[in-house]
Order: C-alpha cells, then sequence, then structure tokens
C-alpha cells in the first residue's frame, strides 16, 4: 500500500538545518508528493538586517530552496511572509509600533511583486502572536494580518495565518473578517490549528492544517472532517529539535492511523491529495 502524502506548511533551512535537498528525499521515501514551503524570518537564516533587501534575500532563498523540492520530484507552492513573531523581536530592539507596521506592509507590497512574477504563491506566515505578548503589540501583528489578507484578495494569493489558539472566537473573528472584505475563504489556511480551532474551522468551511503529533490527529481526524490538512511546520533548525515535527511524521502517523481503523485509505487520499489540489490548485500527483 503506497500512501500520497502532504506538508501544508513546512520552513526549510539550508544554512542552519537540513536544507531541501535532504527534507525532500526523506519525506519523498516516506510517500510525500507535495509540501508548500513557508518562510522564515531572515535572520534564521543569519541574513543580517531588518531592511527590505534582507528580506528579500530570505525570500530569494525561499524560491531557491522550493525549485530544489520540484528537482527532487515533488510539488510544491511558495508563502512568504512576515511572522508576528518579528512584532515582537522588532519592539525589543526599540522600533516604534507604527513604524513596523509601515514596514510590514512595504514588504507585503514586495510579496505582490515577487508574485506578479510568478516567484511566490502566497503570503505567510502572518497572524497574531500564540503566545503572551503586550496588548498593542498583538494588535499590531492584527493590523499588519488585515493588511496581508486584503492585498491576497485584491491579487489573488494564498494567505496561511499564524493565530492564538483561541478556539472560537480565533476562528469568528477570521470568519468576520472575510466576510466582511470579500476575501474569498478558499484562500485563507489557519495553519497550525489545535484541536478546539479545527473544530470551529471546519463548522465555519475555513481551511486549516493540524500539525502531526499523534493525539491531535486522531482527535481531529476520527471525526472525518472535510477542510482538513496536515502539515509539520518543521522549523528546520537543530537547536531547537521536536519544536513542531517532521514531514516524514505525517506518514508514520497517518499509517498507525490506517492501521488503528480510526482512518481508511480512501478518507487519508481525500485529505492528502483531494485537499491539497483543492486549496492550493495544484495538478494531481
Ligand atoms: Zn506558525
Ligand atoms: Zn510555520
Amino acid at each position: 500500500m503506497e500512501l500520497l502524502l502532504s506538508d501544508a506548511h513546512c520552513h526549510s533551512n539550508p544554512v542552519k538545518g537540513l536544507g531541501a535537498r535532504t527534507i525532500a528525499k526523506k519525506f519523498r521515501s516516506s510517500g510525500g508528493w507535495f509540501i508548500a514551503l513557508v518562510s522564515l524570518p531572515p535572520y534564521h537564516y543569519g541574513i543580517e538586517g531588518f531592511s527590505i533587501d534582507s528580506y528579500m534575500k530570505a525570500y530569494e532563498l525561499v524560491i531557491k530552496e522550493a525549485n530544489i523540492l520540484r528537482e527532487e520530484g515533488l510539488k510544491t507552492k511558495v508563502i512568504v511572509g512576515f511572522h508576528p513573531a518579528e512584532v515582537d523581536e522588532y519592539f525589543r530592539r526599540g522600533w516604534h509600533l507604527e513604524d513596523i507596521i509601515l514596514h510590514a506592509q512595504k514588504i507585503i507590497n514586495k510579496i505582490v511583486e515577487l508574485h506578479k512574477r510568478g516567484l511566490v504563491d502566497g503570503i505567510g506566515e502572518v497572524g497574531r502572536q500564540h503566545y503572551s505578548t503586550a496588548p498593542a503589540r498583538f494588535i499590531t501583528s492584527e493590523l499588519i494580518m488585515w493588511y496581508a489578507l486584503e492585498i491576497a484578495r485584491d491579487h489573488d494569493m494564498i494567505v496561511h495565518l499564524h493565530l492564538e489558539q483561541g478556539g472560537y472566537p480565533t476562528v469568528k473573528s477570521i470568519k468576520k473578517y472575510l466576510l466582511d472584505h470579500n476575501i474569498p475563504e478558499n484562500k485563507v489556511l489557519l495553519h497550525h490549528a489545535t484541536y478546539n480551532e479545527a473544530y470551529w474551522a471546519e463548522k465555519e468551511n475555513l481551511w486549516y492544517s493540524i500539525p502531526a503529533k499523534k493525539k491531535l490527529l486522531e482527535k481531529v481526524l476520527k471525526q472525518k472532517p472535510l477542510h482538513v490538512l496536515t502539515e509539520s511546520d518543521f522549523i528546520d533548525d537543530p537547536r531547537r529539535p521536536g519544536v513542531s515535527s517532521y514531514p516524514w511524521d505525517i506518514a508514520v502517523l497517518l499509517k498507525e492511523l490506517l492501521n488503528k481503523g480510526v482512518v481508511d485509505e480512501e478518507y487519508v487520499y481525500k485529505i492528502e491529495v483531494d485537499n491539497i489540489v483543492n486549496f492550493y490548485r495544484v495538478e494531481p500527483p
């Protein structure tokens, strides 16, 4: 039995970690066919500074990494953005909140240019901090997210949202914003959802991806939801092993669930292939 598996949200770091080549080979041999590759902040790749140029260098690196994934036979989409944790990082370095917002907006405008050149497919991660931070910094992140969502709507781009894990209010606040601003729901992914966000996102017909963690995967998938994707959220940082999971964990865990009879092959195909084809608009494998 050959399963086809996908990673809806993954990072690679060719400077400090395994990089795309190794990730692709290992993921392919576990049954992987698709990875959505998401940028990390420039300083994760050892790129100095916070200028727009630093971001462009980081994004170029992600685009190159995605090409390597393709060379290794995987399908991929490229998502680059401005992570909410960066708001806190900038603040610690003395930036004013209004300057952080303007800077992030300029970066998002540059992402649109990359998209017009066919180099990237979406904006992400943007969103709100999942940890405690000052209320004003949380709202700063939120303003950047709203901007990204509207820009993405205007240019037909995907958005990966990184959100606080608040269940109902987390999902409802996004749903309301999408409705109020005519943002197509089928372009927005609530990434790294826990059980509660998955539960409410499913009810609201929003797409979400769940990290490859044993208990979570079982709890969510046994309900047979329709809008679910699986992700590793691998950060490819050997100094922080196990922060999330590995792309190949998706194979291990789904096989366990198949063996336990929690899911069947038809359902696995639906979430690992059909849902990716629908959400990312890629050709099936
Ligand atoms: Zn995230
Ligand atoms: Zn991530």
